[in-house]
Formats: structure tokens, C-alpha cells, sequence
């Protein structure tokens, strides 16, 4: 008798949830994550979801953020230390590699030697910040 192992099923969920984070260019809530799954015909449970994603970022494999609505997570293209930008708006990012000395040299006029820092940019992506045409009939 075949019975697939709990494992594979498991790591298709995860499989699932990479694709859907590799498809977009925005961070995505866990709720986005869970939403777009459906809408592929791969129900995964919101709980599954937010474990998985937690387990993703524990890892490394996403990168996340703490927006308005609560914590967001992106599969970024680069596994370098970068920062983000990020629409407040459409969720849009980018990723942002930034010359890094002044935070070191300013933690050091402190007398502080850095372990790490959290950086995001939020602001609105060029799409956002001019009116659409469409919006004027
Ligand atoms: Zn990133
Ligand atoms: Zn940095
Ligand atoms: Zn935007």
C-alpha cells in the first residue's frame, strides 16, 4: 500500500507558498499568501500559512517586515544584507543596497560597535504617488 509520507505533503504546502512569494514583487501578508493559494486551487490553511512563513523567514529564505498591517514577508532576488523600499500603498519593494559606514561610525560616536540594525524605507512607488489616467473619465 502507497502512502505518501506527512513530509511531502508538507513541503508541497511549502513548495506552494515559495511560488506564491516568488510571483510577486511586493511583500505579502500571511492573509495575501493564504488568499492567492486558494486562488491557485492549493488550499493551505492560514495557520499552516503563517507557520510556514515564520519557518521560511527563521531560516532566511524570506525576507520580512513589520507594515502597518502587521508582519509581511518577500522572497527577495538578492541573499546579500540589503534594506527595502516599500510602497505604503500597493505593496510594491525594492531592494536597497546602501553604503553602510555612517551607521557604524555614528554607533561608534557612541562608543557602540553594532551586532545589527533593521532599516525599511516606506513611502509610494511612482505609480502611486502620480494619478492614474484611468482615474479621470
Ligand atoms: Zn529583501
Ligand atoms: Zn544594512
Ligand atoms: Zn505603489
Amino acid at each position: 500500500m502507497a502512502t505518501t509520507p506527512p513530509a511531502t505533503r508538507h513541503s508541497a504546502q511549502k513548495d506552494a507558498i515559495r511560488r506564491a512569494l516568488n510571483a510577486s514583487t511586493g511583500f505579502l501578508s500571511a492573509n495575501q499568501v493564504h488568499r492567492l493559494l486558494q486562488d491557485e486551487g492549493t488550499p493551505v490553511g492560514l495557520a499552516t500559512v503563517y507557520r510556514q512563513l515564520g519557518a521560511l523567514a527563521q531560516i532566511g529564505a524570506v525576507d520580512t517586515v513589520t507594515g502597518p498591517e502587521g508582519q509581511l514577508f518577500r522572497s527577495c532576488r538578492t541573499d546579500s544584507h540589503h534594506h527595502h523600499l516599500i510602497c505604503e500603498n500597493c505593496g510594491r519593494a525594492e531592494d536597497l543596497e546602501l553604503s553602510e559606514d555612517w551607521i557604524l561610525a555614528a554607533a561608534a560616536g557612541h562608543g557602540f560597535t553594532v551586532t545589527r540594525h533593521v532599516l525599511e524605507v516606506f513611502g509610494l512607488c511612482a505609480d502611486c504617488a502620480s494619478p492614474s489616467p484611468d482615474s479621470t473619465y
